[in-house]
């Protein structure tokens, strides 16, 4: 898309080696999309990764192999800017200032963090992972983003972003784009499948309801096949009282693009084990191909490294004006005139 379009921006962490069904369905699909008509920028986000521990030559590996999911689920080089998070220095120094516009109890109501850190015990959480919304901030404003696709776990963190940027630009001048989250509602928050009260998460507690695109198509079919649904037995959307199921049905809706009050006439009668083995089915058709395509680019380094070169260049140019000018209005003494 032409620069002056809207811009897009998004983000996903190398945190694991594959991403899951919830991060494609819930925001890689619209990164796709929103490739047609916003100016859009995508990174992988290696320095929130390191707010939890990282084993360096894992970070090394799953950074390269997110990229290269990216390519296989539909990003465009020629269409997006692709690039990773920490080959533009500017997300560090504008996440800095950042740091210095928030309140540490503004912070501090940040559910993301609460969860993350409650994972892993509270006292071993790191300062980074407790400010990372706030080099999310960053992350955003510097390319003055109109749009950021991601789940709904992440609307806070959008919340956030406007908050400060209305502070600074209310403080300083208009320095910063106000940006406004695009969230699929139907999609926003794809269920474990042994648990649909918690979302699908690359650092679940468990593998055994986590769809990863990466592994092996038996292995996942097997995971839909022996999903948690309830006692009864009709299959009908129902997020309160029957959010297994309704889970199940939005992922069949979503993958084969079929309405959800026709899928439920489509079942009616036939009970979970057809839904269940049909959606293995579908789940495997569409992740065969990806996995050659992923494949492919991880096959061919020279060229990922240079699509990852080419973005950073592109990103780094925008990001050093915003930094430029949020330095400026700061006040900071400008290094060479
Ligand atoms: P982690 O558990 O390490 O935070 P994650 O699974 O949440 O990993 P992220 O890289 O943090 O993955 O998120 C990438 C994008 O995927 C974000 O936009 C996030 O909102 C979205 N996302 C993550 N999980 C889901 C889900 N279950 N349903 C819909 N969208 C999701
Ligand atoms: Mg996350």
């Amino acid at each position: 898309m032409a620069s002056d379009s809207p811009r897009a921006l998004s983000g996903i962490q190398p945190t694991a080696g594959s991403f899951h069904l919830g991060n494609y369905l819930g925001a890689i699909r619209q990164y796709v999309a929103l490739q047609e008509t916003h100016d859009a920028f995508y990174m992988v986000v290696d320095l929130h990764a390191i707010t939890v521990p990282q084993d360096p030559v894992e970070l090394r590996a799953n950074t390269r192999l997110a990229a290269a999911q990216l390519l296989a689920a539909g990003l465009d080089p020629e269409r997006c800017t692709l690039f990773i998070q920490s080959h533009v220095p500017e997300h560090a120094q504008l996440g800095w200032v950042m740091n210095c516009m928030t309140g540490f109890g503004e912070a501090s109501r940040m559910t993301q963090f609460k969860d993350k850190s409650a994972k892993q015990g509270a006292d071993r959480a790191t300062v980074g992972l407790f400010t990372y919304p706030i080099l999310q901030v960053a992350d955003i404003l510097l390319y003055q983003a109109d749009a950021v696709p991601v789940g709904e776990d992440q609307r806070q963190h959008i919340e956030l972003t406007r908050d400060l940027a209305e502070r600074f630009n209310t403080r300083y001048g208009p320095t910063f784009t106000i940006p406004a989250p695009h969230i699929v509602r139907e999609v926003a928050k794809i269920y474990d499948l042994q648990d649909p009260s918690a979302k699908m998460s690359k650092s679940a507690a468990s593998p055994k309801g986590l769809v990863n695109l990466l592994d092996d198509p038996k292995v996942s079919a097997k995971k839909f096949r022996s999903a948690v649904t309830d006692t009864d037995t009709v299959i009908r959307y129902d997020e309160k009282e029957k959010p297994g199921v309704s889970n199940l049905l939005t992922i069949h809706s979503a993958l084969t693009g079929t309405g959800i009050p026709e899928l439920e006439e489509r079942y009616e009668g036939k009970g979970y084990g057809a839904l269940k083995t049909d959606l293995a089915d579908i789940f495997v058709e569409w992740v065969t191909p990806f996995h050659e395509r992923t494949r492919e680019y991880l096959g061919d380094p020279e060229t990922l490294d240079s699509v990852l070169a080419k973005g950073a260049e592109k990103a780094r140019a925008v990001a050093a004006e915003t930094l430029a000018a949020a330095y400026d209005r700061l006040g900071l003494v400008p290094a060479k005139h």
